[in-house]
């Protein structure tokens, strides 16, 4: 049975009126995204994600009080996560997931400053995702200062999801096994929200043959480059544009000498698909690849980074939510599938009920035009103050 409450279950929130208190404080929801963006937080640099993860709470229990429960986990490598729990009403909780972690190294602030332009606030890592955090953070500040009753809240803290969450994915799937939904405040695509994310895998094909001399003993020899050659073909013909599922060998090594007939090849591979039924389609071509020389080996390492989030019902309920509250100030809110994977993906992965695209609307995600709108920002902040009030 889905945790998710109807659509009119937002019918009992005043979005307007939270709307209202939040665009009265436009001027503090500026200067908390100025001040996080001003700390750079690259998912390389271990030492400005510690400073810029101690800034992120400190900001949060300003914001919002102390947390009653919080979890450190030291990842050593990436950025640590830090899941934080705020007390409410019911007993399951709501789980939202922001990333603290940017695509901008070290020293981006020297030449792209944060910068305030009447309604658009640009600079590094502002719309991804610096923004939806901040947005979240307000949107419970606005449901208590109406008291409006929440769920239990889980807020994720993750510094490795730019470079694949590797660390953060056990957490994260812990962090939501018990959750009614997951809202995730990744920026908005062009202002929709995001019902469909893409699943990213990551393979290598490794082939070992036989080595033997060219000329002298060719039959000898098995070649590995002639096995890869044969596998490239196989995965570039398993792209599929009109089932969205590309498969791109961005990569091929292999052999020794052009005398030598190779005994190791190796082709690395990005595969994206749009649904479960592609991502089973690959998965079985990928199990189904044998040697052609019966001499040769071929083995698949590997596998899905971010599994796919298709669109689905539970996801819908979510939207629904979401769209429904929208519509109380007046604007109709798209959604959208896209190529990009989330940490998002792996919510959906486990069934459970997604809301992503959440956070920011502007533009530019991991490009120097990067922006949001603080218009946008006081439109999904209370939009997700009334989703998150639904589940109360
Ligand atoms: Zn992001």
């Amino acid at each position: 049975m889905s945790a998710v409450p109807p659509p009119s279950a937002v019918d009992g929130v005043d979005v307007a009126a939270l709307h209202r208190w939040l665009d009265a404080r436009r001027p503090q929801l500026v200067d908390d995204l100025v001040a996080y963006a001003e700390l750079e937080t690259p998912s390389d640099d271990l030492a400005l994600l510690k400073k810029g993860l101690a800034h992120v709470e400190e900001w949060l229990a300003e914001r919002l009080g102390p947390p009653v429960g919080r979890a450190h986990h030291e990842s050593g490598e990436h950025g640590d996560v830090v899941v934080l729990e705020y007390a409410g009403t019911g007993d399951r909780p709501l789980t939202l997931l922001a990333h603290y972690d940017t695509v901008w190294s070290a020293g981006t602030l020297d030449g792209w400053p944060v910068r305030v332009d009447g309604d658009r606030v640009s600079g590094p890592g502002v719309f991804d995702m610096k923004a939806g955090l901040v947005q979240a953070a307000w949107a419970v500040r606005a449901l208590r200062a109406a008291d409006v009753p929440h769920p239990p809240l889980r807020l994720l803290l993750n510094g490795d999801e730019e470079v694949g969450s590797r660390f953060s994915r056990p957490l994260i799937e812990q962090a939501c096994a018990d959750a009614a939904a997951v809202l995730v405040f990744e920026a908005s695509a062009d202002g929709a929200l995001k019902t469909g994310r893409k699943g990213v895998g990551i393979f290598e094909v490794a082939a070992r043959g036989v080595e033997a001399h060219a000329g002298l003993d060719p039959e000898s020899g098995a070649s590995a480059v002639d096995e890869i050659a044969r596998v490239v073909l196989q995965l570039h013909a398993a792209s599929d544009s009109a089932a969205g599922t590309t498969v791109n060998v961005g990569v091929v090594r292999g052999g020794t000498r052009s005398n030598v007939v190779a005994g190791t090849a190796h082709a690395d591979v990005d595969v994206r698909v749009r649904s479960v039924a592609a991502q089973d389609h690959i998965d079985a071509l990928l199990q189904r690849l044998t040697p052609h020389d019966p001499r040769a080996e071929v083995a698949v390492r590997g596998g899905w980074n971010r599994p796919v989030m298709e669109p689905n019902a539970a996801i819908s309920s979510v939207f629904a939510l979401a769209s429904r509250a929208a519509e109380q100030l007046g604007v109709e809110l798209r959604e959208t599938s896209v190529g990009g994977a989330s940490d998002g993906n792996f919510a959906a992965a486990m069934g459970l009920p997604v809301l992503d695209g959440l956070g920011a609307v502007g533009g530019g995600a991991h490009a120097r035009h990067e922006h949001v709108t603080v218009t946008g920002m006081v439109e999904r902040s209370a939009v997700a103050a009334a989703v998150i009030a639904a589940f109360r």
